[in-house]
């Protein structure tokens, strides 16, 4: 894997969190409550954080919303969680930022979207604004260029520019270098507003996973700052799962990306936490940094038709998912076990073999009996109803953890 373009940029430290020079690639997400109710932003914001979000933006739209920024903060504070909240800023960030200080302390980032920081003069001068304040106040920014909501002044004129000179590009073309010039001159007037280079995040999103792929190899060529990845607007479910990770994968997989954020769009009443669950996955995925255990499993085919070993795989990643804040806090380690469910004798033992702890059910026909695999080992053979195996194999995935990774907490020996 290439890891030169994560290694060559800037590091950029957002709270207790640094972005770039080397530094592991961090997870974020965004709430969706109206950021004035404080009560609903600080309960979503403490749940993506304990789901693995690492930096957490809300939208700071109106004078209630960063009027609500500093009680935010302190309830999370008061609540132990030092997640630092980033404010998404458009169109009158100057404002709200200059008018509400507390709010502008509060933030550990603010993310600024060029596109949307006025016209003309006022664009440069409004922009100039937000990174004097977030100079001033120790903080960095995020310049966050949206195809969306490009600079229009400036996609007219390089649209113009291709006519006039007969350059033949598509507009697709003329608009994927637009997103890297405005990242890239919004940033040198950033500097040259007194921000420093070391408090630059740069991101250029669009909604198309091949662009998103072009645009992202152009920017980590022509800047050193960290790049912020991220499929805009990716849509719901398996689409915008499948999308977000193809785009964001093969660009990490470049060395492309210091953090992420995997924008879905949830169903209604539906889990925010998917977002977080789902960065953490594919940079689990890609081996780049590991967060919970991971459970491997067979899809299941005409040799099981049984779903005792799908029910059992859904509740292994559900008990694991579950125990993970405790098992984190007291085993050091724990998050590179692998566990395995397998469905029958073809993968099932071989996997099982490959995990620290694997069980592999019966297909139909085999015997009603479930061996299970302790670091390659045969341990023990399991048998019994669905409860029964559940209950078992949980235990012994508890003994497990006990023992391979012991507790640091002296008495502490679950
Ligand atoms: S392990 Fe067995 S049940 Fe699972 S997919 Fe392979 S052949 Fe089918």
């Amino acid at each position: 894997m290439d890891q030169s373009a994560r290694r060559r940029t800037h590091a950029v430290t957002v709270g207790t969190v640094q972005i770039g020079g080397g530094a592991p690639v961090v997870v974020q997400s965004m709430t969706s409550t109206d950021t004035a109710d404080v009560a609903a932003t600080t309960r979503q914001v403490l749940e993506l954080a304990l789901a693995g979000s690492e930096l957490v933006r809300v939208t700071v739209n109106l004078p209630e919303a960063a009027a609500a920024v500093p009680e935010i903060r302190a309830r999370l504070d008061d609540a132990g969680c030092a997640v630092p909240l980033i404010g998404d800023f458009h169109y009158n960030g100057h404002t709200l930022l200059r008018d509400f200080p507390a709010c502008a302390r509060a933030l550990a980032k603010y993310r600024i979207n060029p596109g949307n920081v006025g016209h003309g003069a006022k664009r440069d001068e409004q922009f100039a604004t937000i990174c004097r304040i977030a100079a001033d106040n120790g903080k960095p920014v995020r310049i966050g260029v949206n195809a969306g909501s490009l600079n229009a002044e400036l996609v007219a004129a390089k649209m113009a520019e291709n006519a006039d000179r007969g350059l033949g590009r598509s507009s697709g073309e003329v608009i994927n270098e637009c997103m890297v010039i405005s990242a890239l001159s919004s940033t040198d007037l950033a500097l040259a507003s007194g921000l420093g280079a070391d408090r630059i995040v740069i991101s250029c999103k669009l909604s198309q996973p091949a662009e998103l792929i072009a645009v992202y190899r152009d920017l980590a060529a022509r800047t050193e700052q960290p790049l912020h990845l991220g499929l805009t607007e990716a849509g719901m479910g398996i689409k915008g799962l499948v999308w977000s990770a193809s785009a964001i994968g093969i660009l990490l997989h470049e060395g492309i990306g210091d953090t992420i954020r995997v924008s879905l769009t949830p169903r209604p009443g539906g889990d925010r936490r998917d977002e977080v669950i789902a960065a953490c996955e594919l940079l689990q995925a890609l081996g780049l940094r590991s967060f919970a255990p991971s459970v491997t499993s067979c899809p299941g085919c005409g040799r099981t038709t049984s779903t005792t070993f799908q029910a059992l795989a859904e509740r292994i990643e559900g008990y694991v998912r579950e125990r993970m804040p405790e098992w984190k806090r007291r085993h050091a380690g724990v998050e590179t076990m692998r566990l395995a469910v397998m469905g029958c004798v073809v993968n099932g033992p071989g996997e099982s073999r490959a995990a620290n702890i694997g069980i592999s059910l019966p297909g139909t026909g085999e015997a009603p009996s479930c061996p299970v695999f302790v670091d390659g080992e045969k341990f023990t053979t399991l048998k019994g109803s669905y409860d029964e195996l559940a209950v078992a194999f949980t235990a012994l995935v508890e003994d497990y953890v006990a023992t391979r990774y012991p507790s640091a907490e002296p008495g502490d020996g679950r």
